[in-house]
């Protein structure tokens, strides 16, 4: 049988068994200090964690944080309307998608468009550098008074 062998069905259970992960039920825990695997010491986590107690836990402007960095700032050029997550990754026109007042159905990718933004911000600031440089070297041409 080149290679193979035949198991019975026990066999091939125990095989499967094997590759399954099943972790313990939480009451089966054993829970130990572990001090060496700390990242923080304990009265900074003390301290962090009075402070959470006293302000209500999360402020309510993280919990409601935007999924992407574009979200809510993107519109759709034909009808002002926003440009909304259409699927998992992609942005659409929420007029299109929802309404049907809309004929524009191009979709872009969040991933593109943050990478589109995040290199236009890097060749602003190249700009600016190049301005400040010039004005720097202006000035270093005058001669001292
Ligand atoms: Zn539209």
């Amino acid at each position: 049988m080149r290679g193979l062998r035949e198991i019975d069905e026990e066999q091939a259970e125990a095989l499967r068994r094997k590759r399954l992960s099943r972790p313990n039920p939480p009451e089966e825990w054993q829970i130990v200090e572990a001090p060496n695997l700390r990242i923080i010491d304990n009265d900074l986590w003390d301290a962090v964690q009075t402070r959470k107690k006293a302000y209500g836990g999360v402020h309510k402007r993280m919990a409601r944080r935007p999924e992407h960095m574009v979200s809510g700032l993107v519109r759709c050029g034909c009808y002002d309307a926003s440009f909304t997550v259409k699927s998992k990754d992609q942005l659409g026109c929420a007029a299109h998608r929802d309404k049907g007042t809309c004929n524009n159905n191009r979709t872009v990718r969040v991933a593109d468009l943050e990478h589109r933004i995040i290199e236009g911000i890097k060749r602003q600031f190249q700009c600016t550098e190049a301005i400040t440089g010039g004005e720097r070297s202006d000035r270093s041409r005058q001669s001292p008074a």
